[in-house]
């Protein structure tokens, strides 16, 4: 059985003040049953990990570079990131593809380092709204996944989050029927490149998660759990999505 993932990225919001909303969504939560992964800003790593205390909360990254050290200004590698206290990092998020040009090769360096440091590498894929209305999703997921996977991965190593683009802090959604074709493709997709493990790589959606829509898309076959933006801010919005998954 997988065991499901609720993972919020904060992307470029939070601060000091906000690790008050993680101290309520851990006591809105004391023993989950589910996993809990909370991305903030770097900065935030390890003011996040350390007032967590005994509470199984997992504390990731957004993005690393692909290198151990050295002339990279402003990036950070794996090793800090964990030493910072992550234990996760989501590399290839579409923003990151558009802002920074990533491509699927640099996500899949930079998800080999991850893993290579022991972090868990949660691998973006998602088609924009032009390929989705060209009717190119799967070829486009297909093939960013293929070219995404890190070396290493494996079923402990490895989570892919099914991101459409035009579903990303839009408030809209595709529908069950979407996403459950493109999380039945992935897992086909998996069981070809990785065999003997593609059963137990979780597969998130995200795009629009919130309270209102959350169980409805967990109950989709496939779906493992979301990987949500703007809804894991705070613990009013993050902590029913939590509580839908368990
Ligand atoms: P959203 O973002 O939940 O705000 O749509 C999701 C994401 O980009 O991970």
């Amino acid at each position: 059985m997988r065991r499901k993932l609720a993972a919020g990225n904060w992307k470029m919001n939070g601060s000091l003040a906000a690790m008050a909303e993680v101290r309520a969504l851990c006591e809105a939560h004391p023993a989950p049953t589910v996993d809990i992964l909370l991305c903030p800003p770097a900065t935030l790593i390890w003011p996040m990990a350390s007032m967590r205390h005994d509470h199984p909360l997992a504390v990731g990254a957004q993005d690393c570079h692909a290198e151990a050290k050295g002339a990279h200004t402003g990036d950070i590698s794996a090793a800090m990131l964990k030493e910072a206290g992550a234990t996760a990092v989501i590399v290839g998020h579409s923003e990151r593809r558009a802002d920074h040009g990533e491509t699927s090769q640099t996500v899949a360096a930079k998800g080999s380092a991850a893993i290579a440091n022991g972090l868990l590498a949660v691998v973006c894929v998602g088609e924009t709204l032009e390929e989705r209305e060209a009717g190119h999703t799967l070829d486009v997921v297909g093939t960013q996944l293929a070219d995404s996977l890190p070396e290493g991965a494996n079923a402990d190593t490895l989570v892919i989050a099914y991101e459409p683009v035009w579903a990303i802090g839009t408030g809209k959604v595709p529908t069950l029927e979407q996403i459950g074709e493109v999380h039945g493709y992935l897992r086909a997709q998996l069981a070809d490149h990785l065999p003997g493990d593609a059963d137990g790589i979780r597969l998130l959606y995200g795009g629009s998660v919130k309270g209102s829509n959350a169980a409805e898309i967990f109950a989709v076959a496939d779906v493992d759990g979301a990987l949500v933006g703007g809804a894991s801010l705070t613990a009013e919005d993050f902590s029913p999505i939590v509580s839908a998954l368990q």
